[in-house]
Parts: structure tokens; sequence; C-alpha cells
């Protein structure tokens, strides 16, 4: 393969080539011109040299191109150039030889004798010296040395025309070397014009080459490029396969969907279908539903009412370690009419009279008293035993109606621990405030199926002489008594509230936590001479329920309140009244006073009396809503175990039997006729068993409606 060939030195070679230097060469006078030529004659002349210097080649060219060199002495003598200056030397050999001849002639030396006349010289034969004459013959050498003469003058005649054509030859040389000065000028002018055309394209060449070279190295870069693209093509082809392999597959699999997809969309519209027809049932079922959880709370609070609106619970706490036992049969708990398996509603207790007994010397005679409550819980019920209870009562409290439950009872009779529990926060011990707000939470959470919304907000306050103080103060109201007082929330209303005591929305157990530890902070612990301030005050905890039902634009509300009395003990006479004893017997003073005020008020409300003295205590008086009318009460009447408390456990147990209302026979005549109307009300085929599988109710509800018939019947027949 031919080498490329550089730009560069192909300009170059053009350069070279339009060189007119062979030009001037051959301008030089030639061997033999010796006529007067014409500048057209002369190059006519030069033509033959032309040719030869073109033949001479590159070598010829270069040595005949030196511009500044004289045209005449450039060339060198071994060129036929070179045949100028020696012209004369080859007018011919003849001549110059005779010249030669007389130079040496005139040599002094012996005079040569004259050749006599008539003595025939010896002839000269090509130029040689004729044959030595004798020395006697002069005349012999005087002819020759005639003959010689005439030659001579001859050549010599001949040298002057020779010298007069050299000399017309120089002039002509002079003529042609000024013609050839003007034309090396123009030559040279020529010469500059051409380099500077030269180192123009030499720049030319340069720029050219510098742009050649930076071509180059971006045709490498380009190509390094055209090489990665091509890879990157390579790559993507790959991957194009790839694509178009895996778009066939997709396009196969697209083909199934659709064809799947067209089975689903048959199969969602007869879903569609059965969906339609199943919400039409599922709106005819929640209709239904709705229509039976409305009769469910109307019955759930008939049940209550006829259970008693004011109803009292009998809890006697274990004996404590390090307490003395009681006698045997000082506390009884004699069963009911079903039997032991019957839970307790009597309580007997045995007191004896050891005045009598003193007296007449004999051993004191017993005094047994017996007491019936609603329910009645030994010592070793457990708090979710007493909370199974209550639970309808919370439940009540959900469907819109007052709930209020008390703890009444001697101090250490066990109050505190039934309402909030025992301490070290065990979930055995927890009391009837946080199961009960756990019930309700958990229960709104259910009925937020139905489309009801409930909302918690709680308050905590503490009466301690006839003053509120609130057990949620936090920061700079903590402690400070005495600025709470009870108000209607507006006018106009019925609903109460207390000043600068915080109202909290609660919605989770953590929560309720948190507000029930505050308020055992917050409680006064002044100590007096028999127990803490807390036990000489009443604690009232209370939440307002609020439950809405968007959809029917349906609204309930109620408060449940959990009432923590103060100890119910009487002042001890042997007491000295000093001035701790004075302060001590005030508080007493106003316990007793708040606790008969409301003894008062709740016989005044199972009397139906006109008029309820609700304000008669700070007690009563807060709590007037959650008392009388559909509200519903639970009184737990709290019992030491101990013989030695057996005079207050009387006291006790005195209140709450005044307490209870409603005769008994007339509450299970009732129950009976319930349970007969619910058998009535229930639409046909939806009553007894076979109305199970359809109704799904939540929680407890589903226990207390789906059996109504048996549930009322038998509770009726128990109680009878
Ligand atoms: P009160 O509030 O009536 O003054 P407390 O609730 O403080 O009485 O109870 C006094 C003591 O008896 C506490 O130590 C409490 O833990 C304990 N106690 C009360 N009832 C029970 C019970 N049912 N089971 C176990 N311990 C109880
Ligand atoms: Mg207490």
């Amino acid at each position: 393969m031919e080498p490329q060939r550089s730009p560069l030195l192909e300009v170059k070679g053009n350069i070279e080539l339009k060189r007119p230097l062979v030009k001037v060469a051959s301008r030089l006078p030639l061997p033999g011109s010796r006529r007067k030529r014409g500048p057209d004659q002369m190059e006519d002349a030069l033509e033959p040299e032309k040719k030869r210097t073109r033949g001479l080649g590159t070598t010829t060219k270069i040595a005949t191109s030196r511009p500044r060199a004289p045209v005449l002495t450039t060339v060198p003598p071994t060129q036929g150039q070179t045949a100028a200056p020696k012209v004369p030397k080859k007018t011919g050999p003849r001549c110059s030889t005779a010249v030669a001849t007389v130079l040496k002639n005139q040599k002094p030396g012996p005079a040569v004798p004259a050749q006599k006349p008539g003595t025939a010289a010896p002839p000269m034969v090509g130029g040689k010296k004729p044959g030595k004459r004798p020395a006697w013959d002069l005349k012999g050498q005087l002819c020759d040395l005639n003959a010689e003469l005439k030659c001579c003058r001859e050549r010599t005649q001949m040298l002057a025309q020779e010298n007069q054509q050299l000399r017309d030859q120089l002039r002509e040389a002079q003529q042609q070397a000024t013609a050839l000065g003007a034309e090396r000028r123009v030559l040279e002018e020529e010469l500059v014009r051409v380099r500077t055309q030269a180192e123009q394209g030499q720049q030319e060449l340069g720029n050219l080459s510098a742009r050649v070279l930076e071509l180059e190295e971006r045709l490498g870069t380009q190509e390094g490029l055209v090489q990665e693209l091509q890879k990157e093509q390579l790559g993507l082809q790959e991957e194009r396969r790839g694509l178009a392999a895996r778009l066939e597959e997709q396009e196969r699999r697209l083909q199934g969907s659709e064809a799947a997809l067209l089975g689903s969309q048959a199969e969602v519209a007869s879903l569609q279908q059965k969906t339609a027809a199943q919400e039409a049932l599922l709106a005819e079922r929640d209709e239904r539903l709705h229509g039976l959880e409305m009769e469910r709370r109307r019955l759930h609070n008939q049940l209550q009412e006829l259970k008693g609106n004011i109803r009292v619970f009998c809890r006697v706490r274990p004996v404590l370690p390090g307490e003395s036992t009681p006698p045997p049969g000082f506390l009884l708990f004699p069963p009911g009419p079903g039997g032991p398996s019957d839970p307790p509603t009597r309580l007997s207790l045995s007191r004896s009279d050891e005045r009598r007994g003193t007296l007449s010397g004999a051993p004191a005679p017993t005094t047994r008293h017996d007491f019936s409550f609603d329910r009645v819980f030994p010592p070793g019920s457990g708090q979710d035993e007493v909370f199974e209870e209550i639970s309808m009562l919370v439940q009540s409290a959900l469907d819109g109606y007052p709930v209020c439950i008390f703890a009444y009872g001697q101090t250490g009779s066990g109050k505190t621990f039934t309402m909030e529990g025992g301490p070290g926060g065990d979930t055995q011990m927890e009391g009837l405030i946080p199961r009960a707000l756990r019930h309700l939470f958990s229960v709104a959470q259910e009925l937020s199926g139905q489309g009801w919304t409930y909302s918690f907000v709680a308050s905590y306050v503490e009466i301690y002489n006839e003053t509120v103080r609130d057990l949620l103060a936090t920061g700079t109201r903590k402690g400070q008594a005495g600025e709470c007082e009870i108000r209607r929330a507006g006018p106009g209303s019925e609903e109460l509230t207390v000043t600068n005591a915080r109202y909290v929305p609660v919605s989770c157990e953590k929560e309720v936590e948190a507000l029930l530890h505050l308020a055992h902070q917050n409680r006064a612990v002044a100590r007096t001479a028999q127990n803490e301030r807390s036990s000489r005050s009443h604690s009232v905890f209370q939440l307002q329920i609020s439950g809405e039902h968007t959809g029917r634009g349906l609204q309930c509300g109620a408060p449940l309140s959990l009432v923590d009395l103060a100890g119910s003990e009487r002042l001890d006479p042997g007491l000295a009244l000093g001035p701790g004893e004075r302060e001590r017997l005030r508080e007493t003073q106003a316990i007793n006073s708040s606790l008969s005020t409301l003894g008062l008020v709740i016989m005044a409300l199972s009397n139906k009396e006109s008029h309820v003295p609700y304000r008669n205590s700070k007690l009563t008086y807060l709590l007037q809503n959650s008392l009388g009318g559909s509200a519903k009460m639970l009184m737990f009447v709290n019992i030491s175990p101990l013989e030695e408390n057996v005079s207050e456990s009387l006291n006790s147990l005195r209140f709450a039997s005044k307490v209870r209302s409603l005769p008994i026979p007339a509450l299970s005549g009732l129950l009976v006729v319930v349970g007969f109307s619910i058998l009535t009300l229930c639409p046909s085929g939806q009553g007894g068993h076979s109305s199970r599988k359809d109704l799904h109710l939540p929680g407890i509800w589903s226990t207390t409606y789906l059996d109504p018939f048996f549930f009322f019947l038998i509770i009726g027949f128990w109680v009878f």
C-alpha cells in the first residue's frame, strides 16, 4: 500500500516545480555562439540547453537555480556553459600554434640567415617545421623567415579580427549581462514574491498542518467515540432484543390477562349484582340493627330501672395482714334461694351485747343483724367480679343515661380500693374507674361500626369541708383551694360545671392512668389524728360521655360519676377536744352533713318527692344531674371485716339499707312482663335461638338481647 503523502511535501513539490531558475541558466553564452543574437535567438539557442537541464534531474535543477550567485560564476567549469571565456582558444588549433610559435621566435637567439631568393625553401608539410637549412643557406633562411613573417602577419590580422569579434562578443555579453542583471532583479523580485508566497504557503501549510493535526486528533476522538457508540449500540441492540423478547412475553401475558380480565369482568358484573343485592340486604339489616339497637337501649334501661334506679351493693374487704381475725360467724353470707351457686345478696352480722352480759354475769348474748342488698361481695370477691356487676350500668351511661356510683363506708373499709384499685399498678387490682373507662372505650369502638362516634371528657375534684378543689390542676393552680365553684354551664342550661377545674378529653386508658396519677399526687395529705385528709374528703371523678350518630342525626350524652366518699365514721367521743380535734370535729360535721344530705336526697328520689334537697351540700349539688330521673345510682357499702369496727359497720349497713328502694315483688313481676313483651316484639322467625346467627351484636349485648325472653324470664323468677 502506498504511504500517504503529507500535504506539506506536496505543496513544497509544487512550489519547486514552479521555479523558473532553469531559464536563467539557459541564458548563459554558449560555446561557439559568436554571432550577435537577439533574445529570441538566444531563447532558441537555449532550447537544447533546457532540454539538457531537464535531463539532469533534480540535482541539476537545484545547482542551476541558485538565484543569488552571479550567473557567470555559478556555472561549474565542467559544464558546457563555461566555454564562453575560453572561446578564443577554440578558434582553431592552428592559429594558436602559430601565435605560440611567433612568440617563441621573438625570443632573442641567433639570427637566422635569410633564404636566398630563388632558393626554394623546404616546404612545411602539415605545419611541421621545415627541415633545418644549412647555415650557409641564408637566402633560404630569409625566405623562410619572410614566409614565416607573412604567416605571422596573416595571423596577426586574423587575431585582430578575432579580437574585434571578441570585443563584440564582450560587448554583447555585457549587454546580455545587463539584460540578465535586469532579468535577475525581476527574477529576484519574483523570487521574493515567490518566497513570500512560499512563506505564506508555509504558514498556511503550518496552519493546515495544525488544522490537520487537530482534525486528526478530533478524528481520533471521534473514532473513539464512534467505537464507544458502536459498543453501546451493540449493547443496546442486545438490550433491545431482550426487551423485545420480554415484550413478546408481556404481550402473551397481556393477552392471557385480557382473557382473564374478560372473565373477571363478567365475574365482577355478577358480583356487582350480588353486591347490590347484598348492599340492599345490608341496608335492610343495618336498618333493622339500628332498630334493634334502639330497642336494646330501651330494654336495657327498662331492665336497669326494674333492677332499681337506686341499687346498693355491699362489699366486705378481707382481713389484712396484721389484723386480728374476727370470731367465726361474725359475718355470714347466707346463700340465695337458688343455693350456694347464687350470688349472695344477704349479709348477717352478729354483735355481742357486752353490756347485758356484764350485768347478768353470763356470757354476752350475740345479736344477729341481717341485711339484704342487691348484691353482697364477700371478702374473697375480686375486682373483676365487682366490675362485672356494674358493667351494665356503664353500658347505660353509653346509652345516654346518667350513672352515679358511690363508695360509702368508714375509713379503711376499702372505698378507694373499690374505686381506684390497689397499690402497685397490678391490673388484677384495678378499681372501677380504670375498668369502667376501658369498657367505655372498647364499647365505643364497637359502636363506631354502627355509625356512632363517642367522645369523653374527664374531671376529678375533691370536696373537703364544703370547698371544691381540682385534683387535675397543674402548674401554679396546683394546691389552690376555694377557687373552684359549682356553676351552671350557661344561662338556662341544666349542665353543671366546676369553675377553674380542668376538663380533660380522654380517648385511651393511658390518658386515664395519667389523670389518676395526677389526682393521687394532688390529693391533700394533711394528717389528722385519725387519718389522712383524703379520707376526710369526697373525691368525685366525672366523665362526660357524648355520642353522635351523624348518619341518623342522633345524639346522646350523659355523665358517669364515680364518687369515693369521705369516711363515714363518727367522731370518737373519748377524744379530748383540743385545737386539732376541734378542726376534725368541724371536718366530721361537714362530712356527716353532706352524707346525711346524700341519704336524704336518695330517699327523696326513691320516694319520688317533689323537692329533692340537692343544694344542701356541695356534693349533692355537683351530682344532681347524675341522680334522679332516669339516672342510675349504685352505692357500694364498704364494710370492715373486723369485729372492732362492728359499730361503724352496722351504721354503714343501716344507712345503705335505707337507700334501697323499689319493692322486690313489684320488680319481679315487671321483669316477667318485660320478658313476654320482648317475645312479642321480636319479628317472626327472628326470636329465640334462630335469631342468634343473624344478629351480629357486639359484646355483652348479644347475651342480653338474643334470648331476651329467657333472660328476663329467668331474672324475673329468680328475683321472685
Ligand atoms: P378507704 O378508702 O375506705 O379508707 P382503702 O381503700 O384505703 O379504704 O382500704 C384500706 C386498706 O385495705 C388498703 O390497704 C387496701 O389495699 C385494703 N383493701 C381494701 N379493700 C380490699 C380488698 N377488697 N382486697 C384487698 N385489700 C383491700
Ligand atoms: Mg380512701
